[in-house]
This record gives C-alpha cells, sequence and structure tokens, in this order.
C-alpha cells in the first residue's frame, strides 16, 4: 500500500483503447505452489504466529461469486471453500465483518452427507462462529456459504466511487475492493490473515455493459439474457486475502506488452483517453527490471493497474497482485491538472506497487508485526528503480525527507520500534505510519549501502527463490543477506527495527595533526521530548561513512558508546556522508562551521541531508537556530533546481515557525529576496521543452512565496484566478494547484464563491477536489467556518469532504478541531472508519494553542486504547511544540537581526 504524502504534461498521440479486459489466453501455465507452499497447506498454523482464529482448520481454495446491486450498495455472495479440519471439532470459526449469512453447509470431501452448520456472529471480533450438529472428525470439506453484505462509500471492504462521467458530466458509480488491512472479511466469510494462503476462484454477475476486473485474467464470461452476464476470472496463484480484488464500472483500459512477455495494462474511467499512456508506458518499464532484480518473472499473465476516481484519506495506491489499485490523482497524467511532482509521483507510486508484486505478494509477512519490511522494501526499492530510470530528477534527496518524517514520529516517547506487536484490527489500521514506511526504508536503505549492491542483490534473490507463494518473517530476509555474503546484518537490522528511537552521535573533531584529523564520538538518542532526554539510552551498533576533506568517505561501524576514530585528511568532517544512515549527528561548534564555510563542495545529497539534520537539531534545542539556518542561509538561490525547491520548502516551514509581527515579515521579506529572483528567471509560466526539474521548482516557489504572502505572487495568483470568472480553464497546466492555492490563501469572500462555484461546475473528479480542498486554505476565519459547514452537506462527492476539513486545519487546526468535536456524527460517515483517531491528529498538526492539550487529552480518554495511539502522538508532538516554540521564535529574530542589511 502507498500511504498518502504528500504536473507537465505534453499532448500525446491519441491512442488505440481496448474496450475490454484480457481473457486468459490458452497457454498461460498454471502457477505451482514451492514445496514451502505445500507444507504450510499440510499442517495447522504454527503457534508462533498470531491468529485470531483457532488452528483447527486450514483452507486451500475458495470459489467465490458475488452479484453486486450498485445502486442498492448491497450484494449477494457465494462462497465455496476448500478446507482442511486437523483436529475434531465442534464448529468452525472465519472472519466476517457486516456479513448476513442465509446459509451454511459442510460438505465431506471423501462422501457422506453435507452438515447444516448454525452461524453465531460476533460482530466486535469481526468473527463468524460456525457450529455443527456434532463433532467434525478431521479431514478435507468444502465449506459452503450462502450471505449478503453491503457496499461501503468509503475506501474499505467492497466499496462505490460516485463520480462525473468524462464525457456527459452525468454522475456514475464504480465499484471497487480495499481489504488491507483486513478488509477482506467485509466481502467474503474467510481465513483472513496473510498466512492463510489459497487459491482463488473469483466470478461475478454484473451489468452487460460494463467492465468486470480481477487479479487474473477473465477464463469466461457467460451472457444472462440481453443485460446482464456472469464473468468467472481464472484460478489465482497461491496468495493472502488482502491481496484479492474486484473492480466493476463504466472503464476503459490501454494495454501493451512489456518486454517480459506479460501484459501491462492501465484501466481508467471512460472517456480518459490517453491520460493513460504515461503509467502504462511507465509499467511496462518497470515490470522487467523488476523480474531481473529479484531474479524471478512475474507469475501471473498480466498486471493492470486500475484508476480509482476518488480519495482515500490514508492511502493512494494498494498492491492486489495482478490489479494495483490506485486513485486517479496518481496514475492518470492529466494536462489539466497534473503537477510535476504530481507526475514524479505517478511513476514512483507505480513503482513501489510493482516492487510488492514480489515482495509482499509472492512472499508475504506471515504477520502484521513485519508489515514494515513489505512497505520499507516497497518504499525503498520505489526510490532506487525510480533514480535508475530518472536520474535527472536527483531523486535521492527524497530520502531525506522519508528520514525526517520517520524521525519526527520516532523521537516522541510514544514512538514505537519498526517490528511491533499487533494484535487488533486498529492496530493493523495505525501501523501505516512513517516509523513503518520511511523508518523501514531508511534502514533497508543503510544495510545495503552497507552490504553492497552487489550482495544485498543476490540476497534478495535467495530470499524470493526459497520463499515463493509462502510467508515469511524478518529474520528469513537478514539469512538470505548474510547466506549471499553480507556481514552484520542481522545485528544492525535487528538493532534498528527491535529498538525503537533515533540515535544521536556527537561528533568532536580535533584539529588536524601530519596531515590526520582525529575524531570522538559519543553515542546519544535524539529526543524531541526534553524529559526523555534524561537516563539510560541504548546502544545501537552504527554503519559510519565519514568523509574528511576531499578524501574518499571511510566506512566504520562503531559498536560502542564511544569511539575514537583517526583518519586520513585535513578539512571539514562529514559523518553521515550520503545521507544513508539513521541517525542524528551533532557536531561540535568548530565541525559545524568547517562545514557551513565548505557547504558549497558538498554533494546535493549531502547539503540537504546535513541542512534537514542541522535544522532539526535546532528546532528541537540541542543548539541554537543560528546552526541550521546559517545552513539554510549557505544554499545560493542559483543551487540545482531540484535542491534548491527543497530548500525552499524549508524557508517556508521556518516562517510558518513565527508568530505575526515584525519578526516573521522581516523573514518573509528575506525570503522573497532569496527566491523571487529565481522563479523571474523561470518565469511564472512553463517553457516548452524545459526540464521537469524546472518546472517543479516553479510550482515550489510559487507555494513558497504564494504562502510568505510575496505581494507579486500574491497579485498575480489573485489575476490567475479572476480569470475562472470568465474561462474556466484559466488556471490549467501543470501548476494549476499552486497558483489555486496561493489565491486561496489571500481569497476574498468573492474569490471563495469563485472556487466554489467552479468545484460544482467541473467534471473532472479530479479537478473538483482541488478545487473543493483549496476553499479551506483561506485565511479569513469566516470563510475557513463556511467551508466546514459545506464538507458535511451533501454539496461535495463523499470523499472530497474529508479533505476539505483537513485543508482547514492547515490554516485554522484549533476551528477544524472544534468542528468535528462538534459534528462528529457527521464527520464519522465522511471518514473510513478505523482512521478516525488519524484524521483528527492529522487536523491538530499544526496547533500550537495551549487549550488544545485539554482537548486531546479528553478526546483520548474517549477511545479505546488501541485506537488512541495517533492522538497522544499529536498531543506529545504538541507539548513539544509548546515548549520549544518561543525558544526558536527568539533565536530566529535574534539570527535575522544579525544578517547583514541587503
Ligand atoms: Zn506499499
Amino acid at each position: 500500500m502507498r500511504t498518502v504524502l504528500s504536473s507537465l504534461a505534453s499532448a500525446c498521440a491519441v491512442i488505440a483503447l481496448a474496450a475490454s479486459y484480457p481473457a486468459l489466453a490458452a497457454t498461460t501455465p498454471a502457477p505451482s505452489p514451492s514445496p514451502a507452499a505445500k507444507a504450510a497447506d499440510a499442517a495447522p498454523l504454527p503457534e508462533t504466529i498470531p491468529s485470531d482464529l483457532p488452528r483447527n482448520a486450514r483452507p486451500t481454495h475458495y470459489s467465490i461469486e458475488v452479484t453486486p446491486d450498485a445502486q442498492a450498495l448491497t450484494f449477494t455472495g457465494k462462497v465455496a471453500i476448500d478446507l482442511t479440519v486437523f483436529t475434531a471439532a465442534q464448529g468452525l470459526t472465519l472472519h466476517g465483518s457486516g456479513l448476513t449469512v442465509s446459509s451454511a453447509k459442510l460438505v465431506p470431501q471423501a462422501g457422506g452427507a453435507p452438515v447444516t452448520l448454525q452461524v453465531t456472529p460476533d460482530a466486535d471480533a469481526q468473527l463468524l462462529r460456525f457450529a455443527a450438529p456434532a463433532t467434525i472428525a478431521p479431514g478435507r470439506y468444502r465449506l459452503d456459504i450462502a450471505y449478503t453484505g453491503v457496499i461501503g462509500t468509503q475506501p474499505s471492504g467492497l466499496f462505490a466511487l460516485d463520480y462525473p462521467d468524462k464525457r456527459t458530466g452525468k454522475t456514475v458509480r464504480g465499484l471497487f475492493t480495499q481489504f488491507e488491512a483486513p478488509d477482506a472479511r467485509r466481502f467474503v466469510p474467510s481465513f483472513d490473515e496473510p498466512s492463510y494462503k489459497a487459491t482463488f476462484d473469483l466470478s461475478a454477475v454484473v451489468p452487460a455493459s460494463q467492465m468486470a476486473l480481477s487479479n487474473m485474467p477473465i477464463a469466461t464470461t457467460q451472457p444472462l439474457g440481453k443485460d446482464r452476464k456472469r464473468v468467472t476470472f481464472a484460478t489465482t496463484p497461491r496468495m493472502s486475502s488482502y491481496l484479492l480484488f474486484f473492480g466493476l464500472g463504466d472503464f476503459e483500459r490501454t494495454a501493451k506488452k512489456a518486454a517480459d512477455g506479460v501484459e501491462v495494462g492501465i484501466v481508467a474511467p471512460t472517456g480518459s483517453g490517453n491520460q493513460a499512456v504515461f503509467a502504462r508506458d511507465g509499467l511496462a518499464e518497470i515490470l522487467p527490471w523488476f523480474d531481473d532484480y529479484f531474479g524471478v518473472k512475474f507469475p501471473l499473465p498480466k498486471l493492470d493497474n486500475i484508476a480509482a476516481p476518488g480519495s482515500s484519506q490514508f492511502f493512494g495506491a494498494m498492491e492486489n497482485w495482478g490489479a494495483i489499485m490506485t486513485f486517479e490523482r496518481i496514475l492518470l497524467l492529466d494536462p489539466a491538472t497534473t503537477s510535476p511532482a504530481g507526475l514524479q509521483d505517478i511513476y514512483s507510486t507505480q513503482a513501489h506497487e510493482t516492487a510488492h508484486q514480489w515482495f509482499g505478494d509472492l512472499v508475504t509477512m506471515a504477520w502484521w508485526d513485519d508489515i514494515w519490511l513489505n512497505e520499507g522494501f516497497a518504499s525503498w526499492a520505489a526510490d532506487k528503480i525510480t533514480d535508475h530510470f530518472h536520474p535527472e530528477w536527483n531523486w535521492k534527496l527524497g530520502g531525506v525527507d522519508g528520514r525526517e518524517a520517520a524521525m519526527n514520529l520516532d523521537a516522541l516517547p510514544t514512538t514505537h520500534p519498526v517490528v511491533q506487536h499487533i494484535r487488533t484490527a486498529a492496530e493493523m489500521e495505525q501501523a501505516f505510519d512513517s516509523i513503518t514506511y520511511q523508518k523501514g526504508q531508511a534502514t533497508i536503505a543503510m544495510l545495503e549501502d552497507y552490504v553492497g549492491e552487489d550482495t544485498w542483490r543476490s540476497g534478495i534473490r535467495r530470499y524470493m527463490a526459497a520463499h515463493p507463494y509462502a510467508n515469511t518473517q524478518s529474520k528469513d530476509l537478514w539469512s538470505a543477506i548474510e547466506g549471499a555474503g553480507g556481514k552484520d546484518v542481522d545485528l544492525i537490522a535487528e538493532a534498528f527495527t527491535r529498538t525503537p528511537g533515533v540515535p544521536l552521535l556527537r561528533v568532536t573533531a580535533a584539529t588536524c595533526k601530519s596531515g590526520q584529523t582525529r575524531l570522538l564520538l559519543a553515542q546519544d538518542a535524539f529526543s524531541l521530548d526534553p524529559e526523555s532526554r534524561k537516563g539510560a539510552k541504548p546502544t545501537w551498533p552504527m554503519p559510519l561513512l565519514v568523509r574528511v576533506g576531499d578524501q574518499a568517505p571511510a566506512r566504520h561501524l562503531m559498536s560502542g558508546k564511544t569511539d575514537t576514530v583517526t583518519l586520513p585528511g585535513c578539512g571539514p568532517v562529514l559523518v553521515n556522508s550520503g545521507q544513508l544512515g539513521y541517525y542524528r549527528t551533532l557536531y561540535d561548534a568548530a565541525s559545524l562551521n568547517k562545514l557551513t564555510t565548505g557547504f558549497a563542495a558538498l554533494a546535493p545529497i549531502d547539503q540537504y541531508g546535513l541542512l534537514r539534520d542541522n535544522l532539526s537539531l535546532s528546532m528541537s534545542g540541542y543548539q541554537d537556530m543560528a546552526g541550521g539556518l546559517n545552513l539554510l542561509a549557505a544554499v545560493p538561490a542559483s543551487a540545482d533546481a531540484t535542491l534548491s525547491g527543497r530548500v525552499a520548502a524549508q524557508w517556508q516551514g521556518v516562517y510558518d515557525l513565527l508568530d505575526k509581527g515584525a519578526a516573521k515579515d522581516a523573514f518573509a521579506a528575506r525570503v522573497s529576496r532569496t527566491w523571487a529572483p529565481r522563479l523571474q528567471t523561470l518565469g511564472f509560466d512553463p517553457v516548452k521543452g524545459e526540464p521537469l526539474t524546472d518546472t517543479k521548482l516553479r510550482a515550489q516557489l510559487v507555494d513558497t512565496l504564494g504562502a510568505v504572502r510575496d505581494p507579486q505572487v500574491g497579485a498575480e495568483a489573485r489575476r490567475r484566478l479572476q480569470g475562472l470568472a470568465t474561462n474556466p480553464a484559466a488556471l490549467d497546466g501543470p501548476l494549476k494547484r499552486v497558483w489555486l492555492e496561493a489565491a486561496a490563501r489571500q481569497a476574498s469572500r468573492s474569490d471563495w464563491d469563485l472556487i466554489r462555484t467552479q468545484a460544482g461546475k467541473v467534471t473532472s473528479i479530479v479537478e473538483r477536489q482541488l478545487y473543493y480542498s483549496a476553499l479551506g486554505l483561506a485565511s479569513d476565519p469566516a470563510l475557513a467556518n463556511e467551508t466546514l459547514a459545506l464538507a458535511i452537506s451533501s454539496t461535495p462527492d463523499a470523499t472530497s469532504a474529508s479533505q476539505m476539513i483537513t485543508s482547514v486545519g492547515r490554516v485554522h487546526p484549533e476551528l477544524a478541531f472544534d468542528f468535528v468535536r462538534t459534528h462528529q456524527d457527521a464527520v464519522n460517515k465522511l471518514v473510513e472508519h478505523a482512521g478516525r483517531p488519524r484524521f483528527i491528529a492529522r487536523i491538530v498538526a499544526a496547533s500550537t494553542d495551549p487549550a488544545m492539550v485539554g482537548k486531546l487529552q479528553a478526546y483520548a480518554a474517549t477511545l479505546p486504547a488501541d485506537e488512541a495511539k495517533p492522538v497522544l502522538q499529536a498531543l506529545t508532538s504538541l507539548k513539544q511544540r509548546l515548549a520549544t516554540r518561543p525558544a526558536q521564535r527568539a533565536q530566529t529574530a535574534a539570527w535575522l537581526a544579525r544578517q547583514p542589511a541587503r
């Protein structure tokens, strides 16, 4: 799954669209289970793997038939589950949630009379308990269940998305599924845990005119009267239930054969035309690269990526095997709305989901405790392949942002280890956080760098070869990498995945003598909470890559609390060269001064890494703000485009820290003086043929200068917005979002009305969400209140509404929080069932109101312990902001006053 994190288009030639979905080619080989998988089927689930279910039975195959009633938002289902009962039992227990069972029958495979089972649902535990009239003897059975279920309007289970048809503007409805984690049980009674792998046959009775989609190609289509058909998909390989997919709607598909012979397709709402071409060609490029990297060819006959028109508050895409689902805004390239960052997201999100086709789908974690391995690995692999095919994007700099996002969570007392113990559904949902994704990714990147790229890849190939169609734990990967020759992998990996927190390395460099520099290193733990800085700290084995002056970097594994290292060379000392180490580095003042003075000579990745690290150390009180701000000021406005964009965003971040007043105004003026000339050089509009990175920098500068209220950018934004009154396409292009947001921040009543009217008119769901979200950015509290009221009215579509509230939270967190608490029932309908505490935590992320402490405490007290965690994290983070803001503000003002007048 790709979490929600944060566009350039040229006219493409019109392409031929296949209106239909692929039928199974006669030559498709049947996938065969590995010996490990066969062995798993023959025995009960081991006690070492957690489970909600009694271990007396195990499924091997599901035959499912569903008949959705899209208008009524219900469906009927029938399932026949082939299973083995291992020990005599009074009944069977399966997962099921929101399902009503009408009949259940157990059919012995060896012959004999079927037995009718009585079902008792346990809604809280999401279980269906089936009781038999007499003891069930061990053996092979088929469990036949008839049931009905509901179709939701938020992305979990089987759900509907309503959206305007691209040709007619008429509202139409598409159906999709989202089963991670754990919601297959809302679709079919099942053993809905990752270790219960089985094969799946899916068939669906659907309107004849619509396209039905699943993991596999269609095996047969049977007409049922004039208007309906039964579509049966080919049998899937052995896989986990959370990877099953079903989709239905008015879709079109564009496909091509990748170099490995696998058909890759992009499925999009009808009328999307060549918006799917960029993604299709990207997928055809990415898939064979992974065949080679993993050393196992993609085992399914086709790989689709399906564009879902809408959004989730919590995820962008899902790696269903052979049928990835991605929300449209990060899959289709629309010249009217896709930003340059959006275009890059399309590429990297596909790379992430494609990596999962092996890492997660072919080889799956045994239990959710190891979800980090799925997500950390897919995130790492996506960055690797994106950097490989697009070196001009300077993609590695994003790794620094990922590290910072992880550390912001990992340095709070509420942190958790990467490998964490997960039991409940709420804990599963919450596991998809920056520690799982970005710390996981950072740990993998650090390990690959430590053992070397070739050894790492050999280890991954051994791992894939050993466990296809089976389940693993983290240790299986470490032993495969060590088997390939990697040293200390288990030692480093265990420390970084089992011990929570962020290592802090204190570095003192002695004066250079006889051409050698001596470093004194001391380990500590970095914490955002001053109270937690006291007391004993863990020790991590830390792989360091140290560069002294212009010498080649030297590798060193620091294993104790303190260490002394002597290295050849004189000059600035950079301890985390390449920025792949997951730790903070606090230099002594003289060493930091040397690095600041010699900043221009560092590689962009080190410039950016050093800057972010020092800004964080400054903001958390480990050093004066000047430490970070001096580095910020050391990046010239003429720096590499990717670096410049990211640095401009950091200026904006510091601006956001400051209270209204003279220092904030002076800081804004400083940002304008630094960055407005670069924007002037680039021009306000994209230049034909310019590099994507220039278009992206322009967008970032409009955003930053708009945020700091640069008068020129503000006036231009308003001028462009007003163009909408006469020309609905006035804002179209790769900078649409940033111009709209710059205008929305300073919106007058009539500007706000104009945006609102436009939202009601457009026929693209992506564009409509852009307008609705922008409404929430108005700084006028009266307009913010109106946005909130509009969000819970019936006007916006179901998935835009929550984004409007989140937008208001960016500017008026207290207003948004109070509104949500007052209208909790109405808001609950707009947010995915398990994500409500996370949604609230996100809304208050920018709050610096002391009164919010009590409000969050009161809210947390209303939640069960396993759901309260995101709120408690938000609370700790708020307290930390309240404690550090006064010093940050005073030190920033003092730094500004010391700057030479220009
Ligand atoms: Zn993922």
